[in-house]
């Protein structure tokens, strides 16, 4: 990973070869910021550069034995930790060495991906990541080994939030007084599940979601897409590379339209039974990320909804025509229907994620969401 192939955060480059250049490379850095947003592959393009021979003055020369390594995730001077767990009982699992091939592999897919991929790629989506207390010992003794190149030992943690209790207690030791030459860099979606400890050893930089314009920029240069559908996957992925990438390989999109929104709503309210088959029948065509997104999508609109319902209208994020729409079907959503029906959206995702049924869920859940909008506000109770 160049840092030229890593999306938008163009002052985050700048500031990361300006400390390679000057030499004044921090020895704890905690990259984080929302899904998608591309810590993980600045992560590489950074620890990359430090360990290139021949650095050109924005980017790693992509050739030197350094690079050439870096290309397959092989470098010895570069260390990688992250969340793992076993995937049944008979082999158990408990340093991520074991499953370092998989997770290079992953990483050369596409650095983008989210703790859940990760697991999922693994079989094992239903268990938690943790970063176990052997591996702290392991840290220690890969910081402990000379350099092989005789420059800097990288250190990458990513997730250090999954981390069991003593190796965070290990590793605050080392970034209190760190050994010469060694640069950790942490990368996480949650900063504030951090030991504020760790937190206060960390040089912290913050990671926004991209532009529109960023993600259209990537999906045309890295994946080849087309202008057009870069640029319509984009639209839909809210700065969020990792769905954007996930958008792009399936056939066909929804829109970002409310029309689609309230179209559904209609027909679950109506309980149009032919009208309900058709539209059960085109969403279980669509792709699982499709799917999910739209789900996704239901569910702010429907929160937008309860906020226009109770006169919040500042903090709807709306256009104009939007808001005028929205404001038509906000009597729909109240207090005495919106929670059920965040619950029904939240485990229809949860259930797209686990490979459910599509055609019997879309079918249940139009069910429920229509029962729920017709629910009456309880004046008595209200
Ligand atoms: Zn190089």
């Amino acid at each position: 990973m160049l840092f030229k192939q890593v999306a938008g955060n163009n002052n985050i480059k700048e500031i990361l070869i300006q400390q390679v250049q000057k030499n004044r490379v921090s020895h704890a850095q905690l990259f984080f910021g929302p899904e998608g947003s591309g810590c993980l592959a600045m992560a590489l393009a950074f620890a990359r550069y430090i360990c290139c021979h021949q650095k050109q003055e924005n980017d790693s020369c992509g050739a030197c034995s350094s690079c050439i390594k870096f290309d397959k995730l092989v470098h010895p001077d570069f260390h990688m930790v992250f969340p793992v767990n076993s995937r049944n009982s008979a082999s158990k699992i408990t340093t991520c060495d074991e499953l370092l091939t998989d997770w290079r592999s992953m990483l050369l897919n596409h650095p983008y991906f989210n703790l859940f991929d990760w697991l999922k790629s693994l079989g094992i989506e239903n268990k938690q990541g943790n970063i176990s207390a052997e591996e702290g010992t392991n840290i220690i003794r890969k910081l402990n080994l000379t350099t092989y190149e005789g420059g800097y030992k990288i250190m990458l943690i990513w997730l250090p939030e999954c981390m069991h209790p003593t190796t965070a207690n290990r590793l605050l030791k080392i970034l209190e007084e760190p050994p010469e030459k060694t640069v950790f860099i942490l990368v996480t979606e949650s900063p504030e599940q951090l030991l504020s400890t760790i937190k206060s050893r960390v040089q912290a930089i913050r990671f926004r979601p991209l532009s529109q314009s960023e993600m259209s920029f990537f999906l045309q240069n890295e994946l080849e897409l087309s202008q057009e559908k870069s640029e319509g996957v984009a639209a839909l992925s809210d700065g969020n590379l990792n769905l954007a990438i996930k958008l792009a390989q399936e056939d066909s999109f929804i829109k970002k339209d409310i029309a689609d929104f309230l179209d559904w709503m209609r027909i679950c309210y109506s309980l149009n039974i032919p009208k309900l088959l058709e539209w059960v029948n085109n969403m279980s065509e669509l792709g699982r990320e499709n799917q999910k997104n739209f789900i996704s999508r239901t569910l702010q609109f429907l929160r937008q909804a309860l906020l226009l319902n109770l006169k919040l209208p500042g903090l709807v994020n709306l256009s104009e025509e939007e808001k005028a729409q929205l404001i038509k079907f906000s009597p729909f959503v109240h207090a005495f229907n919106s929670d059920d029906m965040y619950e029904a959206l939240d485990k229809a995702y949860y259930a797209l994620e686990r490979n459910a049924h599509a055609k019997m869920l879309f079918l249940n859940l139009s069910f429920k969401i229509g029962r729920l909008l017709n629910r009456r506000v309880n004046k008595q109770v209200a």
